[in-house]
């Protein structure tokens, strides 16, 4: 069986994990932490790095930060995880969802404006499948109407948009390293990214449990003390130590996983140009990080029906997300503005292959040849 995930290993993890619990410091902000702290900061050149238990958690602390209250309303596509939405409904805001784009299934730069009211507080462009939003037209509208910019970058380390490293273009900026991540800590784990310099003690603050704790270790306050809001985001350094058996690796990952994109999309590139399916498309100026391969098909029948005939052939493969305004919580705490023209009927047509670190490439060719005998199939049947 080709399985649809695997975590990521290089092989570092196990030696950085034993020293982490060899140096019995294993709560957060150990050595590994700062490891890791300090090489987003170098790597990603931004400003303040900080990492937490989950990205859902980041973005929990980045709707703290924003001060976001009942009846503010925050704009993001409905084609993302639940997290995205969550954390901002946590602090009472209402979502407004707008549609996506059809070739990168990233929110469409052009409906932001018309959703905009004035209860908006921040846009929430989410960079799905590692591929770059539109962040050039979405931070001049939010300058424009003195909006916030939160990246969902969850899926979008080492992507770059520009030039510019995802995550470190709006004003803060969230990842993830949970297992289905390109970069992984113990199984969860997340980044906040803190660009706006205005917002950097705070954050500290709000992931110390609201107390001026790393002021007091860096030697700027003489005591620690409750001074904001808060709660526990600190990632252990034993997860800290995993993730950094990997960020000496990043690049080979990175090129890993690209091969393996690449190779699927030119042994899928004839189904595409007779009409079977479509491809990811990378819109120009960005680089991307080969976090998913996904294709669309005709129609949610014709997904079941490869699914079910990847699976009898020993190929897991998996679609998602169920659009958020649609679901049962969706329903509750948002409301869709405008047309859904793509969201609903693109999310239908999505299927996601087997990627991750160490797929092999023969692995690769017989999905490809799979999804081949497939179509032939379906046309000898007709
Ligand atoms: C994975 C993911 C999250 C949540 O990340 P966790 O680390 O599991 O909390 C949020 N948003 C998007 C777009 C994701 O893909």
């Amino acid at each position: 069986m080709i399985s649809f995930n695997e975590p990521c290993i290089t092989g570092k993890e196990e030696s950085f994990i034993l020293a982490s619990m060899l140096s019995k410091k294993i709560s957060g902000d150990g050595e590994f932490t700062k490891k890791c702290h300090n090489w987003f900061e170098r790597v990603l050149k931004c400003n303040k790095a900080l990492l937490t238990t989950s990205c859902t958690h980041a973005l929990e602390m980045a709707a703290i930060l924003l001060d976001i209250e009942e009846g503010d309303e925050i704009i993001m596509p409905s084609f993302t995880f639940v997290s995205t939405a969550n954390a901002f409904v946590l602090r009472g805001a209402k979502i407004v969802f707008v549609d996506v784009r059809k070739d990168t299934m990233n929110i469409d730069e052009s409906k932001i404006e018309s959703a905009i009211t004035n209860k908006t507080k921040a846009i929430v462009p989410v960079h799905y499948a590692g591929v770059p939003c539109e962040m050039d037209a979405i931070m001049e509208i939010a300058n424009r109407y003195g909006l916030f910019v939160v990246e969902d970058a969850a899926q979008g380390m080492m992507s770059t948009y520009k030039g510019k490293p995802l995550g470190t273009i709006g004003h803060l900026g969230a990842f993830s390293f949970h297992e289905t991540k390109n970069y992984t800590s113990a199984g969860e784990g997340g980044l906040l990214i803190v660009n706006d310099e205005r917002f950097t003690i705070r954050a500290e603050i709000i992931r110390e449990k609201g107390t001026d704790r790393s002021l007091f270790f860096r030697g700027m306050v003489d005591k620690y003390s409750w001074v904001d809001l808060g709660s526990s985001y600190l990632m252990n350094d034993i997860s800290a130590a995993y993730l950094w058996g990997q960020l000496n690796h990043a690049q080979t990952i990175n090129e890993d996983r690209l091969s393996s994109w690449s190779r699927y999309f030119n042994g899928l590139k004839l189904l595409e140009d007779t009409g079977f399916l479509d491809m990811p498309s990378i819109p120009e100026g960005c680089s991307h990080n080969a976090h998913m391969f996904y294709i669309k098909v005709k129609d949610i029948n014709v997904r079941t029906s490869l699914i079910d005939y990847l699976k009898k052939n020993e190929v897991l493969s998996v679609f998602h997300y169920v659009p958020l305004h649609s679901s049962t919580a969706g329903v509750r705490f948002s409301r869709f503005e405008g047309k859904d023209e793509f969201t609903t009927t693109q999310s239908e047509r999505l299927i996601r292959l087997p990627m991750y670190y160490g797929l092999t490439k023969d692995d690769v060719d017989y999905v490809i040849r799979k999804i081949h005998d497939f179509f032939t199939c379906e046309i000898t049947n007709e």
